[in-house]
């Protein structure tokens, strides 16, 4: 059974994604800090018809100096990786000026160093089996459109779109894919300050004039981690109802 690592499976998107490569046939190891109650209520159902199983390994992401042992840890325990989906992230706020110094540090540490370090490791992995294994990095609308209160979580998400880029180029050769995924705002814990009107208007603001899922988000990376986008690599799926349309 092939192997996906779903960061920050938790809860969210993470679940979400965790929950349908399970129904799709995958064995889905799904990190985090703890693990929820509509986590464990999900490992507990049973999958799909294609046998996908649901585990929980916890770890905290920004200790960064624990993510090789992490990986070596995982590839022991389950086998060979076949994907990698970099969902966990923080969506801190807040206006540069005023921004905490130590904040910026942690965004940026749990948004692009930590992914990066552990796509590394995973990759490494990947080449030493050989695998034609599959990147998938979430990034956000925010990391190529303007938002107000959103400079760092912006410079994060765009630096994972740069990222995935040219790592597709440097890994296309081994047959290992590298996309990114870009939603638009989604109700998710990270979203839960935002007013009913901001709500409203983002998705008036859309072409479809409505707010996208957690499914949308999934069936989104359920497609890249999939044999159907073999031949699709470095490029951003945005997943935003036409928000940014
Ligand atoms: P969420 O509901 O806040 O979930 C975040 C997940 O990351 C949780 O599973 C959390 O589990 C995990 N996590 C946080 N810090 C961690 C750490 N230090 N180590 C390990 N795991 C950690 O977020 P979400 O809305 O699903 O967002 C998921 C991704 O989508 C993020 O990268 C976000 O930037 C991106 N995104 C979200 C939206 C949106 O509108 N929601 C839009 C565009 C992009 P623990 O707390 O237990 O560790």
């Amino acid at each position: 059974m092939r192997n996906v690592v779903v960061t920050g499976g938790s809860r969210g998107f993470g679940l979400g994604i965790a929950v349908a490569l399970r129904s799709a046939g995958y064995r889905v190891i799904a990190v985090a800090r703890s693990e929820s109650e509509l986590l464990g209520e999900a490992m507990h159902e049973t999958g799909g018809s294609d046998g996908g199983s649901l585990h929980f390994r916890p770890f905290d992401l920004a200790h960064l100096e624990g993510i090789p042992k992490l990986v070596s840890t995982l590839r022991a325990e389950f086998g060979p990786l076949h994907g990698l989906v970099n969902n966990a992230g923080l969506g801190t706020s807040g206006v540069l000026a005023t921004m905490r110094n130590s904040e910026i540090e942690r965004l940026v540490r749990l948004n692009s160093v930590s992914p990066i370090l552990l796509t590394k490791y995973v990759v490494r992995a990947m080449i030493a089996e050989a695998s034609e294994g599959r990147i998938v990095n979430i990034a956000s609308v925010a990391g190529t459109a303007g938002y107000h209160g959103l400079s760092v979580y912006s410079a994060t998400k765009a630096s994972l779109i740069g990222f995935t880029r040219s790592l597709a180029r440097e890994l296309g050769i081994l047959g290992i894919t590298v996309n990114a995924v870009a939603p638009g705002f989604v109700e998710t814990e990270m979203t839960a300050s935002m007013t009913e009107r901001q709500r409203h208007r983002i998705a008036r603001r859309s072409a479809l004039q409505r707010l996208v899922g957690t499914d949308d988000v999934a069936a989104a990376v359920e497609f890249l981690i999939g044999d159907k986008a073999r031949n699709i690599t470095g490029t951003v799926l945005t997943v935003d109802a036409g928000g940014t349309a």
